[in-house]
């Protein structure tokens, strides 16, 4: 439920709601608005007797929410959802790229990599150090190793990096390194994971399950924001249908949903929806005029030689052409790059 303070209630007000709502088993999420507060209540609502709660002073009214999802909702919190990763912010006016490879795989490349996102204009770094492969014959990521080689691309290029964490025992390890975690699609429903990952202190960028509605996912968003982390970034990466001509079907229509109904940033991943890098630059267009936040694509000096997802990666010249022609889609739909 959510109870709407009135405008001329204090600080002590808020504070005395809060204890009381925790010593019947509530979690509290303040949100401190420029005239009222509002103050998320999550709990077993059974236990509490609203009439209570309604005398107490500065309660102006007490309104239930509705979704299953009660954190990661518009309900709840109306204003957009800013994500700062330092000094950049995702989800405001400016759209965010980011560019990487799907692996990395030395150091020597990815480097070179690195250096030629950075250069097209891209702000965080992509890059997989653990890799969940379909196969387990396939490459499985250089692990530690991956990570301090991205570490250092950071040192050098200024760009912030992301990388995504498969298992729970690695969760402290990787957050040591990155700036952003990355949960998988097809970790999406590990909710091991997601609590753990909502505990790293790290921005969580959150793939769309490969057969997850909607809900599912943004369900799994509230677990993460349930473990205490606000800053989550959704990602379609495209899911799976019948149509076998492209990897997967990016859910275009997910872009509008996902803004009505969450205050969170979405990020669309045009590489994996496709599974073609001929058709990243046409996704990517539809994306941002769809009203994404931005996109993440996958990017590789030598495609044919990548040990994951080379058929899906541009060269950094079709990257940094894709940025270009990218500028005036967005100053059409009153956003910038
Ligand atoms: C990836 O980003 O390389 C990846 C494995 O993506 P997804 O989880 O969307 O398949
Ligand atoms: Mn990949």
């Amino acid at each position: 439920m959510i109870i709407v303070m009135n405008s001329s209630a204090t600080r002590q007000d808020i504070d005395n709601l809060e204890s009381k709502l925790s010593s019947l088993g509530f979690k509290t999420h303040p949100i401190y608005g420029s005239v009222k507060t509002v103050i998320g209540a999550i709990g077993d609502k059974r236990l509490i007797n609203t009439q209570t709660l309604l005398t107490m002073p500065g309660v102006e009214k007490i309104v239930p929410i509705m979704k299953p999802f009660k954190l990661v909702g518009r309900e709840l919190k109306q204003i957009d959802t800013i994500v700062e990763v330092g000094d950049v912010k995702i989800g405001g006016d400016e759209l965010v790229v980011m560019g990487g490879p799907c692996a990395v795989e030395n150091r020597e490349t990815f480097f070179e990599i690195a250096s030629k996102v950075s250069e097209a204009g891209a702000k965080i770094l992509r890059g997989g150090a653990y890799k969940p492969r379909t196969s387990p014959y396939s490459f499985q990521g250089l692990e530690e190793e991956g990570l301090k080689i991205m570490a250092e691309a950071r040192e050098q290029t200024g760009l912030k990096i992301i990388t995504e964490v498969i298992d729970t025992r690695d969760v402290e390890l990787v957050s040591s390194y990155t700036d952003i975690i990355q949960i998988g699609a097809r970790n999406m429903h590990n909710f091991r994971l997601l609590q753990e990952s909502g505990q790293s202190g790290k921005p969580v960028f959150l793939k769309r399950g490969i057969s997850a509605t909607i809900e599912e996912w943004l369900m799994a968003a509230e677990y993460i924001m349930d473990a205490g982390n606000k800053n989550i970034i959704l990602c379609e990466r495209g899911i799976r249908t019948y149509e076998t001509s492209t990897r997967n079907t990016l859910d275009i229509s997910a872009i509008p949903v996902v803004k009505e109904l969450s205050h969170l940033p979405i990020i669309v991943d045009p590489s994996h929806a496709s599974g073609n890098w001929k058709y990243v630059s046409a996704l990517s267009k539809g994306a941002i005029a769809a009203g994404a936040d931005g996109l993440i694509i996958e990017v590789h000096t030598n495609p044919e030689s990548a040990m994951s997802d080379g058929q899906q990666s541009l060269i950094p010249r079709n990257f940094s052409e894709l940025i270009n022609e990218l500028k005036p889609v967005a100053g059409a739909v009153g956003r910038s790059i």
